[in-house]
């Protein structure tokens, strides 16, 4: 292992001084959402592609490892760096951003964050299309390497469906710039897709070209206390062909009761405190419309009792219980967390299956769930008194997984593989599909310099 001046003496021949970071100032990075982002000792902060690939370049001939860093908001440990590695800090990525209302395309420096893209394509009255609760640190970059999904995607796709052109820097320096700005391009394998989900293992991402959508128009929020997926499927699939949906996600009880409770806004829930699940619905619809749309589901019983918004602060509570998962977290003894999709017409039956596998395990098991709706996919965590010891963890893994490839479901949906996922994506891939991701890594980092032991399980 090279040792902190070592990887300082290697980067001096790339960059100026100011632009490496010691043990120290290491150490004094916000490590974000994962305390192991941080471990390494040195860092870099390149301004630019070139620059980007003369330190690659250099790292690359002398086989020192590389993990790049965006926001640190992963969730799946894509970021966690040892002593030895180098951080590739995006942050000081010149570029910008830059706005054709009329091809509705942002070119954006990866350093951007999902909200100053939002805010930059609202003043043309167009929206990037993903919207998540980590929008005020995440990175274009970190977004588009972690195939970012988030509360749009059932309806625009998730990062890959909105990447029309990228610009990254490989292993071994030489720099991929493919800015296109059309949708429809057909010109041999397209490499930029690699580049998705791959979690800064096949190269670093410095430039990309977004597709915008047009913004949404006015819209309205609503609450609804409901028995459970089944019937919320029911009222989502109403409200989405009367062509007025915009955002749809589910709560189960004990999320949105814990979250309320911890930031003291019991107040939103009180209106059906014991309901087994909630809804919430942003539409653009009339309160009136809305409300003779769910008329129906309230005599079939999918819905118990509902509440609308009257005011932009009483939708930001709304949104705030939604949102706020770490406060859900924070009130669990020792968290797991899963993030996995199921097909819509299997979700129901997959939630109770789940409950009855955690009631026959060791420890009385408290779970907190909730779904992007639309596309059926669920961000579960569970909590018990007593440490998961490796058998009781790998058995909630498994529980968590058992049906959920042979219903044509993920095991992970959005926040990838990184190094918490890997037993379970080895456990579920297809062996065949793991040779050839494995052949193109070889391909495009055969040093293996590039945030090794991540995303490929051994
Ligand atoms: C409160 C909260 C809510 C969230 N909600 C969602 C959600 O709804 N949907 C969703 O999909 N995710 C969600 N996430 C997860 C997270 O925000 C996303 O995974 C996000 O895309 C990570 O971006 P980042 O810039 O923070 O990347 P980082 O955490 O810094 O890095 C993530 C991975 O990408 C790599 N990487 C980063 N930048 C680059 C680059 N320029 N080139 C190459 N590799 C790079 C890193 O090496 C690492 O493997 C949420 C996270 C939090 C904390």
């Amino acid at each position: 292992m090279s040792s902190e001046q070592e990887l300082v003496d290697i980067l001096r021949r790339t960059v100026s001084d100011e632009a490496i970071l010691r043990s120290n100032q290491v150490a004094a990075l916000d490590p974000g959402w994962d305390a192991r982002n941080t471990g390494a000792r040195v860092a870099v902060r390149p301004g630019s592609a070139d620059e980007v690939s003369a330190v690659l370049s250099a790292c690359n001939d002398q086989g020192i490892q590389v993990v790049t860093h965006g926001g640190r908001t992963g969730l799946a440990g894509g970021a966690a760096s040892t002593p030895g590695q180098i951080i590739m800090l995006t942050d000081g990525l010149q570029g910008g951003i830059d706005i054709d209302p009329i091809d509705r395309v942002a070119v954006v420096s990866t350093s951007v964050t999902q909200q100053q893209l939002q805010e930059a394509a609202a003043e043309h009255g167009l929206s990037l299309g993903i919207n998540t609760a980590s929008r005020g640190s995440a990175t274009i970059g970190g977004m588009i390497s972690t195939n970012a999904g988030g509360m749009e995607a059932f309806r625009h796709g998730m990062m890959r469906q909105r990447l029309l052109g990228i610009e990254a820097v490989l292993a071994n320096g030489s720099i991929i710039s493919d800015l296109t700005r059309v949708p429809k391009a057909n010109e041999g394998y397209d490499l930029k897709q690699l580049f998705c989900g791959a979690e800064g293992t096949l190269g670093v991402v410095t430039l990309a070209v977004i597709k915008l959508e047009i913004a949404e128009p006015e819209s309205n929020t609503t609450l609804l206390a409901i028995p459970g997926a089944a019937s919320a499927l029911r009222v989502m699939r109403a409200v989405q062909q009367s062509g007025g949906l915009l955002l749809c996600e589910l709560m189960w009880h004990g999320y949105a009761t814990s979250v309320a409770n911890a930031t003291g806004l019991t107040n939103v829930l009180a209106f059906c405190e014991d309901a087994s699940a909630y809804l919430v619905v942003e539409s653009s619809l009339s309160e009136e419309a809305l409300l003779a749309l769910i008329e129906p589901f309230f005599e079939s019983g999918d819905v118990i009792d509902a509440v609308m918004a009257k005011s932009k602060s009483e939708s930001a509570a709304i949104w705030r219980i939604r949102e706020d998962s770490q406060a859900a977290y924070q009130q669990l003894n020792n968290p797991a967390s899963f993030d996995i999709s199921i097909p819509l017409r299997e979700l129901d039956s997959y939630m109770h299956g789940l409950q009855q596998r955690l009631e026959k395990m060791p420890g009385k098991i408290k779970l907190h769930a909730l779904a992007h709706l639309g596309d059926g996919n669920i961000h579960l965590s569970m909590g018990r008194e007593t440490p998961w010891n490796e058998k009781d963890k790998t058995a909630l893994c498994m529980a968590v997984e058992q049906g959920v490839k042979d219903m044509g479901g993920a095991v992970s949906a959005e926040h990838g593989i990184g190094l918490d996922k890997l037993e379970t994506f080895n456990r579920n891939a297809n062996t065949c599909s793991l040779t050839a991701m494995r052949a193109i890594k070889t391909a495009l980092d055969p040093n293996g310099i590039l945030n090794p032991g991540k995303v490929l399980p051994n």
